[in-house]
Formats: C-alpha cells, sequence, structure tokens
C-alpha cells in the first residue's frame, strides 16, 4: 500500500478530476481518507453512485402513497426508510402507522405474501445492476409459488445511459473509477463506452485502500501518457463479460425504460421496467398509481448538485447544521454510501 501511495503521489500528471460512482467507493475513499494521498493536481469527486441517493422523488411519493393505503404493507431495504420526501419519509409514515417493514432481502417480501394473504405486500425494489437481480429471483419465485398478493414498486436504474447523460461533452471530468459491485454483474466491457465514446480513462476499481490506489494510479499513468483506455483493476472479481447468472435474471424479468433520477432528471434507457409478463407484478398497475411530483428538497439542499458532481458536500450549508446523520435533510446524508454522510463521519471534503 505505501509503495502504490508513494507512486501515486510522486506523479506529475496533467490537472485531472476523477468521478467514483459507487456508493462503497464513496465511504472507503473517505474512510481511508485517500483524498488526502492524491497527488498534486488530481480530484476525486462522488457522482451518482448511490443508491438510495439517485432515487427520485416521485418514487418515494409513490411509496409513501402506497405505505398509506390500508391493507399494505411496504418492504423495503432500511436505510430507504430515512430518506426525506417533500417533508415526509417512511420512518416517519411508520410511525404514523402505516405497515412500512426493513427487509433484510427481497424474499421477505416474498415470505410475508405467502403467510400474511389477506395484505397486499409491496417490495421497493431500488439499486442498480447489483441489487437487481434480487428482484428479479424474487419475481421468478413469485410466479412459481402463483402469489397473487405481492408486487414490485420497481425503481432499478442501470450506470451506462446516465453516465453517458451525465458525462457526454462535460468539462469538469476527465476520467471514471468504474463501480466495481456493478461491473462485477455487468462485465468491465459494459464500460467500454467511457473511453469510446466519451473519450475519458476508465478504471473498474475494489474497494480495499489498496485496490482503489492502484486504480488511481492505472488513471494517472494513463493521463500522463495521454492514453484514453478501460482498464479493470479488480479482475478477482470482475472479469470482462461479467455474470452470466445474474445477467440472464435481468434479462428474464426486466427491460430497458425511461427512469427519473435524483438531480439528473429523466434519462431514456436508464431504468428497468417489469417485462410484460411481470406486468401483474407491478405496483403502479396493481394499485393504478397517478404520476406523483418529485416534492420539494430542504430549502438550500445540494444533493442534486452533488449528484451531478457539481459540489462537494462541505459546500451545501445544511452540511453539519440542518444536517446530520441523525437528522438528514437529504438523501447524501441517510447512507453510508452517501458523499454527505461519509465526509461528515471521515472528515475530508
Ligand atoms: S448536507 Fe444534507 S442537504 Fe446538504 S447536500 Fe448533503 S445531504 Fe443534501
Amino acid at each position: 500500500m505505501n509503495k502504490l501511495l508513494h507512486a501515486l503521489r510522486g506523479m506529475d500528471i496533467p490537472p485531472t478530476t476523477v468521478m467514483e460512482v459507487c456508493g462503497t467507493h464513496t465511504n472507503a475513499i473517505a474512510r481511508f481518507g485517500l483524498r488526502q494521498l492524491l497527488p498534486p493536481g488530481m480530484r476525486l469527486i462522488s457522482g451518482p453512485g448511490c443508491p438510495v441517493c439517485v432515487t427520485d422523488g416521485t418514487d418515494l411519493a409513490a411509496a409513501l402513497f402506497l405505505a398509506h393505503m390500508p391493507g399494505v404493507a411496504v418492504y423495503s431495504f432500511g436505510d430507504m426508510l430515512r430518506v426525506p420526501a417533500a417533508g415526509d419519509s417512511l420512518l416517519r409514515a411508520r410511525e404514523l402507522g402505516a405497515d412500512v417493514r426493513i427487509a433484510t432481502s427481497p424474499m421477505d417480501a416474498l415470505e410475508a405474501a405467502l403467510s400474511e394473504t389477506d395484505k397486499e405486500i409491496v417490495w421497493l425494489g431500488v439499486g442498480f445492476e447489483t441489487t437487481a437481480p434480487m428482484t428479479a429471483a424474487l419475481l421468478l419465485r413469485a410466479r412459481e409459488a402463483g402469489v397473487g398478493n405481492l408486487s414490485v414498486l420497481c425503481a432499478h436504474k442501470t450506470m451506462p445511459a446516465a453516465l453517458r447523460s451525465l458525462l457526454r461533452d462535460n468539462q469538469r471530468v476527465d476520467a471514471l473509477l468504474c463501480p466495481g459491485h456493478v461491473a462485477a454483474i455487468t462485465g468491465a466491457e459494459d464500460f467500454r463506452f467511457v473511453p469510446e465514446e466519451l473519450r475519458m480513462p476508465a478504471v473498474v476499481a475494489g474497494f480495499e485502500p489498496e485496490e482503489i490506489a492502484l486504480a488511481l494510479l492505472q488513471i494517472a499513468r494513463m493521463r500522463q501518457r495521454g492514453q484514453v483506455e478501460l482498464a479493470n483493476c479488480y479482475p478477482a472479481a470482475v472479469s470482462a463479460e461479467g455474470n452470466p447468472a445474474a445477467k440472464a435474471l435481468l434479462t428474464a424479468v426486466f427491460e430497458p425504460v425511461t427512469a427519473r433520477w435524483r438531480g439528473l432528471g429523466e434519462i431514456a434507457g436508464s431504468g428497468l421496467g417489469l417485462r410484460r409478463e411481470f406486468a401483474g407484478f407491478d405496483a403502479r398497475r396493481r394499485f393504478d398509481l397517478p404520476e406523483f411530483p418529485p416534492g420539494e428538497d430542504a430549502a438550500g439542499c445540494r444533493c442534486a448538485d452533488l449528484l451531478r458532481g457539481e459540489a462537494e458536500p462541505r459546500q451545501c450549508p445544511l452540511f453539519g447544521r440542518g444536517c446530520t446523520p441523525d437528522r438528514p435533510a437529504g438523501p447524501c446524508m441517510v447512507s453510508a454510501e452517501g458523499a454527505c454522510a461519509a465526509v461528515y463521519r471521515y472528515g475530508g471534503n
């Protein structure tokens, strides 16, 4: 590790802003103080890599609407409960009597559907290519079991279209630290469009400090040599083609749809919608949900700017004052993968 950092620190490179788009990287970079160890000229910023943070207010509003319906139980991963949504949250709804439950796995929702047949069970499906296969497995199992009281409020997203939309013609970002977890599913080749279309180096990285340092060193070398390439610095977990079983699950259940991202807006092809054969499990159809407005962020909140890489946590006037992990005013302070929560906890920028 020390050798890597020494080599990295000693690099003489042109000004280079590296964006990471993975919440686990966001956390690890802050936790290990890696920003303080970069060579002169290199800067690390966070992008839209935290699944909780990028979930749009319209999806949260739909989840809240369902949570308040009698006879409905909404299952979600725990972090989603605390995300503020126009002065409300799923946690607050639960405190007021709504049936909102924390799941450790989507299969918790299936178990509930099988044992509580008088209830409508809704799984709130959020996250990227990493969590979407779990939702796919849930639906395949539910269909096989003939479950009729389970549905999914689907807000899953995929990275490539969002990165194209965010980074095409951008002047802020010079290189991409690719998300190791997503790449483990999709394959490193899924990021080849970054050098080929967006004309910037892209390096797939693991999550240990030395793995991140190695990926940054690779980026620094490319920048020094003027190379624009894709490199996989996480070969232990990421192959060129990805995980065929997980990809088959995704293909069996989902199809690309337009999705709304917090901070990025609507992006064609960046979401996962249920295929027609799973339409009966679509909570939006089952409950005939209207389009919900996104709701207002807290006054001064810069989460949207953060997710576009246009601001850093301490530039938000609410950071550490009106917004802390105990009382988050925006989603980036909720999850350990959020940029604000990571900086609040470990320091740095
Ligand atoms: S400090 Fe809070 S309100 Fe401000 S950008 Fe971060 S999460 Fe959003």
